[in-house]
């Protein structure tokens, strides 16, 4: 069967003597592993529809345990981020973190529409510390794992300004529920991390983060990922 759809290109990695293994987050089939045979040839008819963080239009083959790529055409190649090392630094890393997070053929359009808003605005967005950290927050509500900042996350207690954070908890916890191994937090990053999820990309300069809230910020979501990586069965929304 032929199918047609588009999709960024995530990964890429050397397969055989001259084609490419593609990890591909496609709007309509989800992350989907694609066999490029020959895009390694210098004369290749892929030409740079291949080349990573790309969006391309994909005609493929669907066998039972093969997809093997027929066509490729860009359609977006973000010139703007790729010229540019730290938007092209950020870039890369978000599309290994999203490859890291998304299983394969699980369509979803949110986690598609995602990356596609977040790599057209990439290019314009003037604080790029603050977006590192809001693109973690927003991948993960994409992902339906957004941590919960509203609202204690172990006992749905209203939060005061003592606050700690526990990933295994998912989330803000209250002075009542709080453990040994929680991370105590300022209710001013913990206002910030829920303003950076909701604001959208253009308005996050409207916020100030120091360096060690933002380096805690990393640190917490990072944790947090790593939690949700670990558990036996990821929500896959
Ligand atoms: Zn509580």
């Amino acid at each position: 069967m032929i199918l047609k759809t588009i999709g960024f290109i995530l990964r890429a990695i050397k397969f055989r003597e001259s084609d490419l293994i593609l990890t591909v987050l496609s709007r309509d089939y989800g992350k989907i592993s694609l066999i490029a045979k020959g895009a390694r040839r210098t004369e290749s008819k892929f030409g740079a529809a291949l080349d990573l963080l790309t969006l391309s239009e994909l005609v493929f083959y669907d066998a039972e345990n093969l997809k093997l790529l027929k066509e490729a055409s860009i359609i977006e190649d973000y010139r703007a981020i790729k010229s540019d090392y730290e938007r092209l630094t950020l870039a890369l890393h978000t599309a290994h973190l999203l490859n890291q997070l998304v299983e394969e053929h699980h369509p979803d359009r949110t986690i598609f529409e995602f990356l596609q808003g977040f790599f057209g605005e990439l290019s314009s967005v003037k604080n790029l510390e603050l977006a590192a950290v809001a693109v973690k927050l927003k991948l993960m509500r994409a992902l339906g794992i957004a941590p919960r900042l509203s609202s204690c996350a172990r006992g749905r207690h209203r939060l005061t300004d003592e606050l700690w954070f526990s990933p295994q908890s998912g989330g803000l916890v209250c002075a009542a529920c709080h453990q040994a191994g929680d991370t105590r937090l300022s209710p001013r990053l913990a206002h910030n991390l829920k303003m950076l999820l909701g604001l959208s990309w253009d308005k996050l300069d409207r916020l100030t983060l120091s360096e060690d809230e933002i380096t805690l910020a990393h640190r917490l979501l990072d944790e947090f990922m790593g939690f949700h990586l670990k558990a036996p069965h990821m929500p896959s929304k």
